[in-house]
């Protein structure tokens, strides 16, 4: 297959949705860990990939999201890096084929790189090469270094990536509106911030996820297209949430969704997709409001 970073310069494509949401639906419990279900329950993480390829996504994103050192210390899997990681590619790798792309999934320790918590730069580099190594065992063909707030972590993973493996590499930053009216994430990195260090870390592909829903991600895509000429990608929430009888919930129904996807890609974004909030169906209206666009 061509190269995702080449492909998404002269195509648009969809990305998958959320994989959280699915699983808890699927029986994931709360306190659980989604990752395990890899190696425990790979019918199930299957049958996500699925509903999303039949959505029409051109890309199976891995549910591997927490599968480094850190997150997987939580439930006493530490020493389950490569199994967990490798299998995550592996079962995307079986839906995928030779038809769609498997973006190996992988986000931030939840840790502080000094001088703002204990742990050093070479521990987070080296818990990042280790899920990168396994994701290419198991065959994946990029990896999405996501949800990112930190540059400085950002920085070490993408660096981690292209330096143990031949995957491309795609950055993104999670940003937040601000009250002037700009984005910037929680620890205060703007956009263009994040592009220049991303970019200069060895990043093919940046872009935005989680945060913030379509309305603010035009924005925040406008800002990054003005200082790149890289591929971006999107994958916003579905809206901002709300708090419904203590619940969190994402309100833009599939359709609303789906409507603002062109101005998405306006803005300069040539791989969709979503997060927090979105489904299968969400992604098949997406999919279905890009050809018309075409
Ligand atoms: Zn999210």
């Amino acid at each position: 297959m061509e190269r995702l970073e080449e492909r998404a310069k002269r195509e648009r494509l969809v990305c998958d949705g959320g994989m959280g949401t699915q699983l808890h639906s699927l029986g994931l419990a709360p306190g659980e860990c989604p990752e395990k279900w890899c190696l425990e329950k790979p019918e199930l993480v299957r049958s996500v990939h699925q509903a999303y390829r039949d959505a029409g996504s051109a890309i199976v994103e891995t549910n591997t999201f927490g599968g480094n050192r850190y997150k997987l210390a939580h439930y006493g899997l530490e020493g389950e890096v490569e199994a967990i990681n490798r299998a995550g590619a592996a079962l995307a790798r079986e839906v995928a084929g030779d038809t769609q792309y498997v973006m190996a999934s992988l986000g931030p320790t939840g840790a502080f790189m000094e001088p703002y918590g204990d742990e050093t730069e070479q521990a987070f580099y080296d818990a990042f090469a280790a899920q990168a190594r396994a994701f290419e065992a198991g065959g994946a063909d990029a990896v999405i270094v996501e949800t990112m707030m930190a540059i400085e972590e950002c920085c070490v993973a993408v660096r981690a990536v292209r330096e143990n493996t031949g995957l491309t590499c795609l950055a993104s930053f999670t940003f937040d509106p601000q009250p002037d009216g700009g984005y910037a994430s929680m620890m205060g990195v703007t956009p263009e911030q994040f592009a220049g260090q991303a970019l200069a870390a060895g990043a093919q592909i940046i872009g935005a996820n989680c945060g913030t829903g379509s309305d603010h991600m035009v924005g925040i895509i406008a800002r990054l297209r003005a200082v790149t000429q890289v591929p971006l990608i999107a994958m916003p929430n579905a809206g901002m949430p709300v708090l419904v009888n203590g619940n969190t919930v994402f309100p833009e129904s599939p359709e609303e969704m789906a409507s603002k996807a062109g101005r998405l890609a306006g803005a300069g974004a040539s791989i969709l997709g979503g997060c927090c909030g979105t489904t299968p169906a969400h992604i098949a209206a997406m999919a279905r409001q890009l050809k018309q666009v075409r």
